[in-house]
């Protein structure tokens, strides 16, 4: 059962397209890690892996255990990277055959100390470094730490070594991206080195493959990219939006003159008017500062304005002008030059748009 009516759809179609669009940018020999963390970017994470793995990507990554295990459960066989385990989560990350991200001493540590435990045998692992972000990540300075505790030992293989660019989408911090760029490089080679071995090495995330093309190294990230977004307008036309946001009228209203709509009597009635309330709130996503005339939705494919205080599970909007009925479709978005308006009017990005709808709205296939 589920009781609302609001629908998120998914367009596998536009999935295969975006992506498609990505390889067509690499050298063939790149692989394709596709990044499908916080439920596929808001989406589905199972239909999004799904719908990759067939299309032959070579790495998933989530971000927690728990994002892995649900692909796991639902037969998913591509290596999984976990980005930001967790020291509690390691050993279900092996029982799952995850791949947990390496970060910090204390990480490495206490995946070793596993690993001894559990008798695990070149245990596929990734060690991520630091180069400008200050988020995640190994200092250049411990590479000696990390190679000292890595070399003459069969416990677990590095399968990847990689670092995360700070502003790729921004032109403005070109140099700063060059210096990343450059500091990376150096770590790779020296940990190489060290190690004695030559891990897959990445960099780039969706705007990086397409402004740095020295990033894509042997396998790049793709995240909002899959989505249709690339963070550079000019670039987005080459790729196509994937979901579309719908609901149904649940009830009209004729209000008059000074009638007010909505908690706080947030709007206030200049003529006679008709609205519409729709089963979607701030609960579910629509957030609240989207209220009061900031942005619109579309009814029988004309623009109606959100009217008065979000609420919880409802918004009203206005549809004096716009012939429609209980029970009426409602386009909440369904293009990507929506999806980037919606964030505009909220002072967000694409990325948090995405990700914010609720799991009240259901998940289908277009
Ligand atoms: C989320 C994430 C990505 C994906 O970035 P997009 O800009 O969405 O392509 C890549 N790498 C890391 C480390 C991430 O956390």
């Amino acid at each position: 059962m589920n009781n609302s009516p609001t629908v998120l759809e998914i367009d596998l179609s536009s999935i295969e397209h975006n992506l498609n669009f990505f390889r067509s940018q690499l050298n063939p020999k790149t692989k394709i890690l596709a990044v499908v963390k916080a439920s596929g970017y808001g989406s589905d994470s199972v239909i999004m892996a799904e719908t990759l793995e067939k299309l032959e990507v070579d790495y998933f990554a989530v971000a927690y255990a728990d994002e892995g295990i649900a692909l796991r459960s639902s037969g998913i066989s591509t290596p999984i990277l976990v980005l930001h385990p967790q020291l509690q989560n390691l050993e279900i990350i092996c029982q799952n055959n995850l791949e947990p991200n390496l970060y910090s001493r204390r990480m490495l540590s206490e995946f070793l100390k596993l690993a001894k435990s559990l008798r695990l045998n070149n245990y596929p692992v990734h060690i991520k470094f630091n180069t400008g972000l200050n988020r995640l990540g190994f200092d250049a300075a411990d590479i000696d730490f990390v190679c000292d505790n890595l070399k003459e030992q069969s416990l677990v293989r590095v399968k990847s070594i990689f670092s995360h660019l700070v502003a790729s989408e921004d032109e403005g911090e070109k140099e700063f991206s060059l210096d990343q760029i450059e500091k990376f490089k150096s770590i790779c080679s020296s940990f190489n080195s060290r190690l004695g071995y030559t891990p897959i090495r990445h960099m780039s995330n969706t705007s990086g493959i397409l402004n740095y093309p020295e990033t894509h190294f042997d396998m790049i990230r793709v995240g909002l990219g899959l989505y249709g977004f690339t963070n550079l307008t000019e670039k987005d036309s080459n790729l196509k939006n994937v979901l579309t946001l719908k609901t149904v009228i649940s009830q009209i209203h004729s209000i008059k003159t000074g009638e007010s709509v909505g908690y706080n009597r947030g709007f206030h009635a200049k003529s006679n008017m008709k609205t519409a309330t729709l089963p979607i709130g701030h609960a579910d996503g629509f957030f609240r500062s989207l209220g009061n005339g900031k942005t619109y939705v579309s009814v029988k494919g004309k623009k109606s304005q959100v009217i008065g205080n979000v609420c919880m599970d409802m918004i009203m909007i206005d549809v004096t002008d716009i012939p429609c009925k209980e029970g009426d479709e409602v386009i909440i978005f369904n293009s990507r030059e929506e999806i980037l308006l919606m964030a505009d009017h909220s002072n967000s990005i694409s990325y948090e748009i995405l990700t914010a709808w609720g799991n009240r709205i259901r998940r289908v296939l277009k």
